[in-house]
C-alpha cells in the first residue's frame, strides 16, 4: 500500500504538486490531505482524470453562502467553527484617510471605480478560499459571512473575511 507524503497514513495517494508560500514541491498525498493542505495552498494533482477534477471543484462550488444565521428551507445539523481570512492590496495612493469612506471622499471617480473593483477581486478570491476552508473542515455551507475592509497602513487596503462553517441538510415535506 502507497504511503501519504504528510499524515503518514498507507492509503490511496495521488502525486501532487503543491504551490504555496513555501514555493513549489511534488508530494504524494491522500485525499483528505488534498483537501486539508487545499485550504492553504494551491495545489495541482498530477494524476487526477477531468472528471475528478470536476467533482472536487463542484464539491467547493456547492458550498452554499449567506450572510444571515440560517438559510431558509434548510436546517443545520452541525457546526464546524469559525473560519476567517483576511487578504492586503496596494491601492497605489497614500491616504491619512481611517475608513473607506473617508478615503473614498477624497478620490477621483476613477480612483475610486478601481480602488472598488480591486475590493471586489479580493473579496471573490477571499470567499473561494473560505469554501475550500469550509469542505476541508466536512462543511458544505458557510453562515453569518461578514467582510471587513480596513485601511492598516498609508496606502493599502485589508479586506476580511469571517463566518461560521456549517453541515445544513435541505428539509424535506414529510418532516
Ligand atoms: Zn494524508
Amino acid at each position: 500500500m502507497p504511503k501519504c507524503d504528510f499524515c503518514r497514513r498507507e492509503t490511496a495517494v495521488k502525486k501532487c504538486k503543491i504551490i504555496d508560500d513555501m514555493g513549489t514541491r511534488y508530494r504524494n498525498l491522500c485525499n483528505d490531505c488534498i483537501t486539508k493542505l487545499g485550504a492553504q495552498s494551491h495545489i495541482d494533482i498530477l494524476d487526477e482524470t477531468e472528471e475528478e477534477t470536476a467533482a472536487r471543484a463542484a464539491i467547493i462550488g456547492d458550498v452554499k453562502l449567506t450572510t444571515s444565521p440560517s438559510f431558509e428551507g434548510y436546517r443545520i445539523v452541525d457546526y464546524k467553527g469559525i473560519i476567517f481570512d483576511e487578504t492586503l492590496t496596494g491601492i497605489g495612493i497614500r491616504t491619512v484617510a481611517k475608513s473607506l469612506g473617508d478615503m473614498f471622499a477624497s478620490l477621483t471617480g476613477e480612483q475610486m471605480h478601481a480602488i472598488t473593483d480591486r475590493i471586489n477581486e479580493l473579496e471573490t478570491e477571499l470567499i473561494d478560499r473560505m469554501r475550500k476552508k469550509a469542505v476541508a473542515q466536512g462543511a458544505n455551507a458557510i453562515i453569518s459571512i461578514d467582510f471587513e475592509r480596513t485601511i492598516p497602513g498609508g496606502n493599502a487596503v485589508m479586506v476580511s473575511a469571517s463566518g461560521t462553517a456549517v453541515v445544513i441538510e435541505k428539509i424535506t415535506e414529510e418532516q
